[in-house]
């Protein structure tokens, strides 16, 4: 019988093989900036509510498929036509992975920017699908032009545009998404991860384009725990993407607090409305310090430009205050970091730390 090593190398695919894992660093005890959580919980009498709802939840039994309760939340919330439907993931991570697989026919492409969410890329490997990734501006907007050569050169079978844009925080002007949503002769989804920070939505677009699919995510707006995402888009697309979703991808659990947390969703925006404020404000505070460069954000995190970058993000750590060090993940993020927006009194912290870090240099 071959070693373990043996045997990964004869059965392990060369493109998993070469894979870096997705890394998620150890944040015990620390400042946690690094992951575009909302810092907030929702207020204890809630919470209670919750909790007692969860104590009577039926978890011996397999949850609704079709998380109807979620779903009908969600319809009412975006107030969706009946020609619209909305189709669950476990996170939207999951949704990415599902569009690509009922699309990945030999020789499919998937497409989307650089530098942009990294699942995409890391997605079209795991299931050895071809990936196009065409860099932006140098100011982090669409270059229109090459992204419409490159759909006129690749045919890409689905494209992904964050919007507003992870990790450049910016969000994408959008009359060039438009315009590269009309080019594509497959499908285009608007990665709306972030659109309680944000001023706008194609959601509202859904009806002008046959191939144009929106998805979005409670992670951002205070449920990264609960892992759930969604897309929404013309029933008949729909309906063939849900053919690929494994039964029972949203467990109880989840389902009930989403629908609870729904109920009350201006709590959850009036939280994404104090991190609006809070952004600008520490936007402006580092603004000031000469050697920092602030992106503009449409997002929950800011993205920074310092000199040394790798320095700065280890001083932060050593004062425990843990953010995402961008440097050396691509080419125009020379020297970049990426911070979330906290409570006040963490990006007070942060901002301590910050500055005590640049001294240090
Ligand atoms: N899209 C974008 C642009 C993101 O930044 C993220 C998370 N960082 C996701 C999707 C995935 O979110 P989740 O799987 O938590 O729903």
């Amino acid at each position: 019988m071959s070693s373990i090593p043996a045997l990964i190398n004869q059965l392990i695919r060369p493109e998993i093989l070469a894979l870096n894992a997705y890394h998620v660093p150890v944040s015990a005890g620390m400042v946690k900036l690094d992951a575009m959580e909302n810092p907030y919980l929702v207020p204890a009498a809630l919470r209670a509510e919750i909790a007692a709802a969860v104590s009577d939840a039926a978890i011996n039994r397999y949850p609704d498929p079709s998380a109807q309760g979620v779903r009908q939340k969600i319809r009412e919330l975006l107030q969706l036509n009946d020609d619209i439907d909305v189709l669950l993931g476990n996170g939207s991570d999951e949704l990415i992975q599902l569009l690509a697989m009922a699309v990945n026919q030999p020789n499919a492409v998937l497409l989307s920017v650089e530098p942009s969410f990294v699942m995409y890329k890391m997605i079209a490997t795991f299931l050895g699908m071809r990936y196009v990734g065409v860099p932006l501006a140098p100011d982090f907007s669409l270059d229109v032009p090459a992204m419409l050569e490159a759909i006129e050169r690749d045919q890409p079978a689905l494209i992904f545009l964050a919007y507003p844009n992870n990790p450049t925080a910016n969000s994408f002007v959008a009359t060039d998404i438009k315009k590269i949503i009309a080019a594509a002769p497959g499908l285009v989804v608007v990665d709306e991860a972030y659109y309680a920070f944000a001023e706008d939505s194609f959601v509202a677009h859904l009806a002008d384009y046959p191939n144009l699919l929106v998805m979005r995510t409670f992670s951002k707006l205070g449920m990264a725990g609960l892992r759930l995402g969604f897309l929404v888009g013309d029933k008949r697309w729909l309906a063939q993407l849900d053919k690929l979703r494994l039964p029972y991808n949203v467990g109880v659990l989840p389902q009930l607090v989403a629908t609870k947390l729904l109920e009350h969703q201006h709590l959850l925006l009036a939280q994404a409305a104090q991190i609006k404020l809070d952004r600008s404000k520490l936007a402006q505070q580092l603004g000031v310090i000469t050697s920092v460069q602030v992106f503009a954000s449409s997002a929950n995190f800011l993205l920074l430009r310092v000199a040394r970058a790798s320095e700065i993000f280890a001083g932060l750590k050593q004062r425990g205050v843990l953010i995402k060090n961008l440097h050396g993940s691509h080419a125009m993020l020379e020297n970049c970091l990426r911070v979330t927006i906290g409570t006040p009194e963490e990006n007070e912290c942060f901002l301590a730390a910050f500055k005590e870090s640049l001294l240090q240099q």
